[in-house]
């Protein structure tokens, strides 16, 4: 679940309450009857955050808002819950997309489903295992699943941030990216990276939720990746490019936004495609 920062020193059970109370909460803004009393909830919270937050020392490409700070230490912002990872890839995105372009969002945040949803000319569809937020729910190393569900080869934009690192058999997932994207398609694919480490550690023996806090740093986490992510994409037909903030961005605006300058978009295509 990306959209949910639980830290190395979480015990799992907080993790696992925390991760169910977000979800439960989106939910209920989503579709719940009084979700009108959310939303003018959430009206009356983010006109009291433009009082006292006032300023314009960051920015969020995602909501569009200004502020002295986004929130503690996750660089949070705190009108639409986006991450520096987030406002990254949205600011890439922003400027590729073109009508006729249809867009699998992988485990969607809510801050880019805002964003994409309903965008003129542009085809979206949201997928995830358990995510009330998702439009299909279904397994992504599931092949006949993925097939039956979502086709093959028609999305020209796959956004997949933060999952692969849940996922036990993520060359199956990676196989499924490259199968759904078009000929001209490009996934845009984000991970958790430990530079320092030339090979990904996993252990498929650690399953306790504590014990994978302990080895991962989150306790749903099932490996870190090291440098050799690309050739694990590689390995699952993946031509891959990588995109850092500094390709995309003005030293302000990094500054701005609170990006990180060696978190890249794996921007990745079809091997077999050109
Ligand atoms: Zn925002």
């Amino acid at each position: 679940m990306p959209e949910t920062p639980i830290t190395p020193n979480s015990s799992a059970g907080a993790g696992l309450i925390s991760t169910t109370v977000r979800e439960i909460r989106y939910l209920v803004r989503e579709i719940h009857p009084l979700r009108k009393y959310y939303a003018a909830k959430q009206a009356i919270t983010h006109s009291y955050y433009r009082v006292r937050y006032r300023g314009s020392d960051v920015f969020c490409s995602c909501c569009g808002s200004k502020s002295q700070s986004f929130v503690t230490a996750d660089r949070l912002c705190r009108y639409c819950r986006s991450y520096a990872r987030n406002r990254f890839l949205w600011t890439y995105l922003a400027d590729k997309l073109k009508l006729g372009d249809n867009i699998l969002h992988i485990a969607p945040e809510s801050c880019l489903r805002a964003c994409l949803r309903g965008m003129p000319g542009i085809g979206y569809i949201a997928a995830d295992l358990f995510s009330g937020l998702a439009d299909v729910n279904l397994d992504l190393t599931d092949e006949n699943e993925v097939r039956n569900r979502l086709g093959e080869s028609v999305y020209s934009i796959i956004l997949c941030s933060h999952v692969l690192e849940h996922i036990d058999d993520d060359p199956a997932a990676m196989r499924a990216i490259r199968n759904l994207l078009r000929k001209d398609g490009r996934a845009l694919i984000q991970v958790p990276l430990d530079w320092s480490r030339e090979v990904t550690y996993e252990d498929f023996g650690i399953t306790a939720p504590e014990a994978r806090a302990r080895a991962f740093g989150q306790w749903d986490h099932v490996r870190i990746y090291g440098r050799d992510f690309m050739d694990r994409l590689q390995a699952a037909g993946l031509e891959v490019e990588l995109v850092y903030p500094r390709d995309v961005c003005t030293d302000e605006a990094i500054a701005r936004m609170q990006l990180d300058p060696q978190d890249p978009i794996f921007l990745c295509r079809d091997s077999a495609s050109f």
